[in-house]
């Protein structure tokens, strides 16, 4: 099965094994294993989300193991197998003993571009299919445009209805200048708990600033689980640059981190510091609050700091 093919089950099945470690795949564990399916989730890579910051990726590790998902990482499923059991999966490891009522393959999508004879028209296409645009969506060839996931760009549905709207507005309304921002998209994962995210990670922002990167983290148990045997997690990190401390990257994992991270979006955006979070009264008591009131946890080696 695709994601497709989940939106399309009308029963629930019992045992699942989901392949890819993907946003697609973590939310799509989250909501079976919630459902009471047993879940197994086999991830290539060596952790979940690599390309959201570490910090995420170890926290929903931590809280899947809790929901009783099995994780395995490294493993690249090589073939399937079906009998009146069920489905067997083979990694590059060996066989997976247990069978699976359905496979879910999360593994990233192509684009359908590849039977549109693209290339009879002249316009250039990259990595199996992807349209190639420049920044106005241009492709190579006059009068031809390309615009949401064909791109290549960021595969989210905001993003294309955003790219639509100034694409039109450029083309058709005299916006000669109008043109979609690709910077500091702010992006969701709708796990258990959700994760928010916007700007730089912390290895990119070292391998963007190198020592002038300036780390702020804070791990707590939400106080709506104080007196919970069944606590959740929550962490925070906050990435700054350069002694005016400018926030570069926003990373939030517990429960509301969906809704809380649209305001934070709009502030990094905006060029916010550390000092207009420090500046900004908290809101007691809410999770959010951690992110006006954090203290240095964590600086790289050389960073003049103060500790305050
Ligand atoms: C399981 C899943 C969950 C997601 N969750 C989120 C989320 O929570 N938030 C978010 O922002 N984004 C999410 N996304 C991503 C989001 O769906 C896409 O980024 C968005 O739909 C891109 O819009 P698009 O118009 O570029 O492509 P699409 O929405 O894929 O639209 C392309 C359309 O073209 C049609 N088409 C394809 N080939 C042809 C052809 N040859 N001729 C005619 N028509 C054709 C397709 O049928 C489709 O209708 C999710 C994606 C998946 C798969």
């Amino acid at each position: 099965m695709t994601s497709d093919d989940f939106f399309n089950l009308n029963q629930q099945p019992e045992r699942v094994a989901i392949i890819g470690g993907g946003y697609i795949a973590v939310e799509l564990a989250g909501v079976l294993a919630a459902l009471g399916s047993e879940v197994s989730l086999i991830v290539r890579g060596e952790r979940l989300l690599s390309h959201f910051d570490p910090m995420i990726s170890e926290i929903l590790t931590l809280e899947m193991q809790k929901q009783g998902i099995d994780m395995k990482f490294s493993q690249s499923v090589v073939a399937l197998s079906k009998n009146l059991e069920g489905v067997r999966l083979e990694t590059g490891q060996g066989k997976i003993a247990t069978p699976f009522d359905c496979v879910i393959w999360a593994v990233g999508r192509t684009p359908n571009t590849l039977s549109m004879n693209l290339d009879q028209a002249g316009v250039e296409t990259f990595s199996g299919g992807f349209v190639g645009v420049d920044d106005y969506e241009n492709t190579n060839v006059p009068g031809i445009y390309a615009i949401g996931d064909v791109t290549g760009k960021k595969s989210l549905t905001p993003v294309a209805i955003n790219a639509g709207r100034k694409l039109a507005a450029r083309l058709f309304n005299d916006k000669t200048h109008s043109k979609t921002d690709y910077e500091n998209i702010p992006s969701v994962v709708f796990t258990h708990p959700p994760i928010g995210t916007v700007g730089l990670n912390e290895n990119e922002a070292i391998e963007q600033y190198g020592q002038d990167v300036r780390i702020y983290k804070s791990q707590f148990t939400p106080m709506r689980y104080a007196l919970s045997a069944h606590a959740s997690t929550a962490a925070m990190k906050l990435i700054c640059v350069g002694n005016e401390e400018k926030i570069v990257g926003i990373h939030i994992i517990g429960d509301g981190a969906d809704e809380m991270l649209q305001g934070f979006a709009v502030a990094l955006k905006m060029g916010a510091h550390k000092r207009d979070f420090d500046n900004t009264m908290a809101i007691h008591p809410c999770s959010a609050e951690e992110l006006v009131t954090m203290k240095a946890t964590e600086h790289l080696p050389g960073f003049d700091q103060d500790g305050v």
